[in-house]
């Protein structure tokens, strides 16, 4: 979903990055700022000081939504729970952890931490605006009091009981430590999370269509990712129970065919030609070492007349555009790190350095298939870790 994302650094240990459409929101917030509510609080301010106040007011509302993640963040890893990294994007943040919290209480805390930090944001942005007024220009005064209410309906917001928003997750908390089923609990949550999206979409288009108001469509849009995100994640929930402790090694094809980083790119394309009907290719050393991958659409980008000129390697994939896991790598972490494009990407699965392996597209959509047929997926005479029996 967030393929292109603008790195930020590491806050708190955690890696953040910000989604183009952050962009789009900064900006909209910093016009809406500037031409309607400033004027209103602080008439005969000149328009450039507007717009000053209101960009640094925007780009406060975005510090504010980090620090929100954040939290999350640190209390998940206090509960031991890993956080993969954090993302800015149109409709807010989104921290992504490493699994799951081990208990309710551990879930409930991480969850409640971020509408906390708002609550606390905003409590403490809006009392500092009402002490201010008469101290300070009233254009300061007045971005602060947007910037503390703004938090607070975030805060509010954020707590309605729908997953994904955190209120969801409360939910979730609540209902798995009263009955002891996470599962059941999960699933109620997002399906109250379809419910709520459902009524957000539709509050949007009243307010679009019949009062002709422009944020009609921000609703609008919010309500369709909630029953978007609530739908998948009720999808993926049962799946994940039922993937268990299934192991990278089980799932990956053990013979894929390899390209030799030091050949030709006409040289492999040949070889290709007769080998196999794959379209994607780890790409290894001489010395036998998985350097990165390379798919056909890859090769077909050199010209022509560089084809025998260019190595495989030059146009390979490596480093950070490569997925690379152990054998020992459960399906439901890799599955955590987004799926794999058909024809285009390929995970590769190492042992001691030397690969063992890949994963593409088709191999992890067959365990899920596999998975929800009942069955585990076995490689035929490959290496097959431990096998639970738990069905
Ligand atoms: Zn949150």
């Amino acid at each position: 979903m967030f393929r292109t994302a603008i790195p930020l650094g590491r806050w708190a240990g955690v890696v953040v990055r910000a989604h183009w459409s952050v962009l789009v929101v900064l900006l909209l917030i910093t016009d809406l700022l500037a031409s309607a509510v400033l004027p209103q609080a602080a008439p005969g301010a000149n328009t450039t000081w507007y717009w000053i106040t209101g960009g640094l007011t925007a780009a406060g509302f975005l510090a504010s939504l980090l620090l929100h993640e954040l939290s999350h963040a640190v209390v998940a890893r206090h509960h031991g729970v890993e956080v993969r990294r954090i993302t800015l994007w149109m409709l807010g943040g989104a921290a992504e952890l490493e699994g799951d919290p081990p208990t309710p209480k551990a879930d409930l805390r991480i969850a409640v931490a971020g509408p906390l930090a708002s609550l606390l944001i905003g409590g403490t942005a809006l009392g500092g605006a009402i002490l201010a007024a008469g101290a300070l220009p009233a254009l300061p005064v007045g971005g602060l009091a947007w910037l503390g209410v703004s938090n607070l309906l975030l805060a509010v917001f954020n707590l309605l009981p729908g997953a994904p928003l955190d209120g969801g997750r409360i939910l979730r908390a609540v209902i798995w430590w009263r009955r002891g089923d996470r599962a059941r609990a999960g699933a109620i949550a997002d399906r109250s999370g379809q419910v709520l999206g459902a009524a957000l979409a539709m509050a949007g288009f009243v307010q679009l269509l019949f009062l002709g108001q422009f944020m009609g469509l921000w609703l609008v849009l919010l309500g369709w990712f909630l029953i978007f995100a609530a739908q998948a994640e009720f999808t993926a929930g049962p799946l994940r129970e039922r993937l268990g402790t299934l192991r990278v090694g089980d799932i990956m094809n053990a013979s894929p065919v390899v390209a030799p980083g030091w050949w030709t790119v006409d040289a492999f394309a040949e070889y290709a030609a007769r080998t196999g009907r794959d379209r994607v290719f780890p790409v290894l050393s001489f010395d036998g070492v998985p350097l990165g991958i390379v798919s056909l659409g890859d090769l077909v980008k050199v010209p022509a007349d560089a084809r025998r000129a260019t190595r495989v390697i030059d146009v390979a994939r490596k480093d950070r555009e490569v997925t690379v896991v152990g054998v020992d790598t459960e399906v439901t972490a890799l599955m955590d790190r987004g799926f794999p494009r058909a024809g285009r990407d390929l995970v590769l699965v190492t042992r001691a350095g030397g690969l063992a392996g890949v994963v593409g597209a088709d191999d992890l959509a067959r365990a899920f298939e596999l998975t929800a047929l009942d069955h585990r997926p076995r490689l035929a005479g490959g290496p097959v870790s431990k096998v639970t029996t738990d069905h």
